[in-house]
């Protein structure tokens, strides 16, 4: 299984990506994790990248694309993987499909964790007062107001990430806001194989209906439109009568 986890810092990505490693045996690739380890070994990479992530402001799409097409290439990405704040802008995103379709592979789902910005910052704000009191260490990125500028970039490059994987189907959206484990029951859910997941119903979105080009078009607006299908699929049918009739498809065979 190939997922990635889309939502803003503190949505609880992290959290449920470790669920998600355990259930399905998949490897959690998180670009964060992976450039603050370069920062950290202070390669070329890491000097480049460090004054933009203390800042809370995007690292350079063709860095992080190039990390995350070597780390998928690993041995223990075969089976699958779970990317974890990446692609975060549109570029990257085309880069990624880029990756995955010379590899012959596909996405199976886009989990979009929503949550309530307002409450985000005060969730966030009362992590790092928590490790504060702990005396835990901190990210440098981890200040109130650092936080506040990683928001903002997740709201002005992240977000029409939304739009890109709606459109391309894969698009699921579970509420952030809820309990950790209702969240797990929630992506659990859209993850099962069934048809309102597939129908992509699991991200809340109302679809149009397709109707095939010889099906009539009946009821246009409102309620009437949920009868549509089904006076459609009859009339399909007895079309289908009709022309086995014609072939002589109809007669009781011994
Ligand atoms: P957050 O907790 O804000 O979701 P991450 O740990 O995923 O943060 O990333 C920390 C920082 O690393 C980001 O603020 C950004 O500077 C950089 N970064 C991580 N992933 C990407 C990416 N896909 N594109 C650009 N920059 C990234």
């Amino acid at each position: 299984m190939r997922l990635i986890l889309l939502g803003p810092p503190g949505a609880g990505k992290g959290t449920q990506a470790l669920r998600l490693v355990a259930k399905y045996g998949l490897v959690q690739l998180s670009t964060g994790d992976m450039l603050r380890g370069a920062v950290k070994a202070g390669t070329p990479i890491g000097h480049r990248v460090k004054d933009i992530m203390d800042r809370g402001a995007l690292c350079p799409d063709d860095v992080v694309v190039n990390i995350v097409a070597e780390r998928i290439e690993q041995p223990d990405a075969r089976k699958g993987f779970i990317l974890d704040g990446f692609p975060r802008t549109v570029p990257q995103a085309v880069a990624l499909d880029r990756i995955l379709k010379k590899r012959g592979i596909a996405l199976d789902a886009v989990i979009e964790i929503k949550v309530d910005e307002d409450a985000l910052l005060k969730r966030i704000e009362t992590r790092i007062a928590e490790m504060t009191a702990r005396g835990e260490p901190l990210r440098a990125d981890d200040n109130p107001q650092v936080l506040r500028q990683r928001l903002a970039a997740y709201r002005a490059q992240t977000t029409p990430l939304v739009a890109y994987y709606r459109k391309k189907k894969v698009l699921r959206t579970v509420d952030g806001m809820a309990p950790i484990p209702d969240v797990t029951t929630a992506i659990d859910k859209a993850l099962s194989p069934g048809p309102a997941a597939r129908a992509g119903a699991a991200d809340g979105i109302k679809r149009k209906r397709r109707i095939k080009p010889m099906e009539p078009r009946l009821g246009i607006m409102g309620n009437k439109s949920s009868k549509r299908p089904q006076a459609a699929r009859k009339s399909s049918a007895a079309r289908k009568r009709a022309t086995r009739k014609a072939k002589g498809g109809d007669i009781a065979r011994p």
